[in-house]
């Protein structure tokens, strides 16, 4: 008993700066204004999520849009795509941040990066059944793969460089 109390002892050495309650290094989450308890951070959190209605709908459109442009763009630029489709995400996470003034919650950035991928389906199936033509027609070769590997490129870096701009911007 007594070893275990010491040993509680020894283990709080902060207090969180909202409630005051004492936790140990090992659960404190360090913020702009101090320590936190998690329990506070969660509150925090959902005090954070400021969305509205209306910025599931513009904010999906917009993605949807500008997703669809980076997927037809990346039919052009081909291989480069490797090196805008990041930048294309944060274009994207940018105008929606715009449209929706900055508001956030975690369902709204889901949504954005949905929007992306369904903005894009359009040259992903375009792709699609050029190679399917192309099969059928046994032109294939290991090249006819590369316009839909660009388009998978498209989505696969784009998608969460949207979704980490739009989450990761948060001020706690
Ligand atoms: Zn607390």
């Amino acid at each position: 008993m007594t070893d275990h109390n010491h040993h509680y002892e020894d283990e709080i050495t902060l207090r969180c700066s909202r409630c005051g309650k004492p936790i140990t290094p090992a659960e404190a989450i360090q913020t702009p204004t101090g320590y936190r308890c998690s329990d506070c951070v969660r509150q925090q959190q959902k005090v954070f999520d400021t969305s509205q209605p209306l910025d599931y709908i513009l904010g999906f459109i917009i993605a949807a849009a500008l997703g669809l442009l980076g997927s037809w763009l990346t039919t052009l630029i081909r291989f480069f795509t490797l090196l805008l489709a990041p930048a294309a995400g944060v274009g994207i996470a940018e105008a929606v941040r715009l449209v929706t003034k900055k508001r956030r919650s975690k369902r709204l950035f889901r949504l954005v990066g949905l929007g992306i991928i369904l903005g894009s389906l359009p040259f992903v199936v375009r792709t699609l059944l050029n190679l399917i033509f192309h099969l059928s027609v046994g032109v294939f070769n290991p090249f006819s793969l590369l316009p839909l590997g660009y388009q998978v490129v498209y989505l696969v870096m784009a998608v969460p460089s949207a979704y980490y701009r739009l989450s990761g911007s948060r001020r706690l």
